[in-house]
């Protein structure tokens, strides 16, 4: 096989979205003549249509690699070199302002970012080695490969074998996960209290009840509301009011993110205020045409799928009109969900499958919260172990 030549990246690369005929896009490099850079190109879309991963984690890989690039040919390395130059490209991310607006502009990305950026080029080296793109020499760079033969026996895995593992090299340490930023009771309570229409009123409800992520919740059919209390009508076992999120692609680019459908149970606030929303919708005659559970009711496209941004703007001017000390975010609601149920002592495989994370370290963020559950635990093992004692033949000795 012939070596392939060093690839240097364009200077001006930047993430591009582009949509196919059918409607569906993913998100690419382009260069200054906004030429696609091939191999990203191929890259991003092998993970959007080959792995079937969103149209948002495209955008997302395509804006990291894209700073990759710029990086690579601002300091003239080709994309081989860059490989075996991450340690310095770690040390410019550290050290250089972030442009992008939003809360970390002007200071250096943190921990959780640059991690992302290191993860995101070591998938984009692997399959560009795969796909015969670079030589293969590149992954010695990414890769240190350990194995397990200084380990003392009792430590190596039962079976014996030499094993070998594929260990990253750059890597930086990250804190232990904060807790995330929930809202708290009194802040949601006070954008329901502001909300002026049914339909805010239901999507706050659903949030925070549900657990839903945004996405999920706008992508919702009405078809996939369960909210009778047998639906063995329309060919559904699972018993007791509920939804169903599915993974779909949709025209308000709403997107669930789980690979796995997932039925969450629903409660008497979720079905009352939905009741009421049925009731308002019906005055919109658009909104009767469409399957969309959020729709617009009070602007133009009337019965239009509601979109992510909308509810953003929403959210925002709910935190304004309820006088909140700070802008409460439609994420998290989904949080103060999460910290609901941890403090509700649901156990984290539960919590786990009713918000949909493939992860259980997702999950675990909820967990380390408060100290009456590590006293309820104490006394609760104390409590059995002297239940045991008196049932004891003899009694306590
Ligand atoms: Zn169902």
């Amino acid at each position: 096989m012939p070596k392939c030549p060093l690839l240097i990246p364009p200077e001006g690369s930047r993430s591009f979205r582009v949509e196919l005929p059918d409607g569906r896009a993913y998100w690419t490099v382009v260069d200054d003549a906004y030429l696609k850079v091939e191999v990203a190109d191929r890259f991003l879309f092998d993970l959007r249509f080959g792995l079937d991963r969103s149209e948002g984690t495209t955008r997302m890989y395509a804006g990291e690699l894209a700073c990759f690039f710029r990086w690579c040919a601002r300091t003239g390395r080709s994309l081989e070199e860059g490989a075996t130059h991450l340690s310095s490209f770690v040390l410019a991310l550290r050290t250089t302002p972030t442009a992008r607006p939003g809360r970390g502009q002007g200071r250096p990305p943190g921990v959780a970012r640059i991690n992302h950026v290191l993860a995101v080029a070591r998938e984009f080296y692997k399959h560009a080695v795969a796909a015969g793109s670079v030589s293969a020499e590149v992954l010695t760079g990414l890769y240190e490969v350990a194995d397990d033969r200084h380990l003392p026996a009792e430590l190596r895995p039962e079976g014996g074998g030499l094993r070998y593992h594929a260990r990253p090299r750059h890597r930086l340490r990250t804190e232990r996960a904060a807790a995330p930023d929930a809202a708290s009771e009194q802040e949601w309570e006070a954008l329901l209290e502001a909300a002026s229409s049914w339909r805010d009123r239901f999507l706050l409800v659903l949030l925070r009840f549900g657990g839903l992520r945004i996405g999920e919740a706008l992508g919702l059919r009405r078809s996939d509301l369960h909210f009778s209390a047998s639906s063995t009508s329309v060919g559904c076992k699972v018993a007791g009011p509920h939804l169903h999120v599915v993974r779909r692609d949709n025209p308000n680019r709403a997107w669930a993110k789980s690979r796995d459908a997932r039925v969450v149970p629903v409660g008497r606030w979720v079905l009352a205020y939905y009741d009421r929303y049925s009731q308002e919708r019906l005055a919109c005659p658009a909104a009767d045409g469409s399957d969309f559970v959020f729709v617009n009711l009070s602007h133009a496209p009337f019965g239009a799928p509601m979109t992510a941004s909308a509810v953003r703007q929403l959210f925002r001017r709910l935190s304004r009109r309820a006088g909140l000390a700070r802008p409460v975010h439609p994420h998290m609601a989904r949080h103060l969900a999460g910290s609901e149920l941890n403090e509700a002592g649901v156990p984290v495989d539960v919590a786990q499958a009713l918000l949909g994370h493939r992860r259980l370290s997702s999950t675990q963020v909820y967990t380390h919260v408060s100290d009456r559950r590590l006293r309820d635990a104490v006394d609760s093992v104390e409590a059995r172990g002297l239940r045991r004692k008196e049932q004891r033949p003899g009694g306590a000795r």
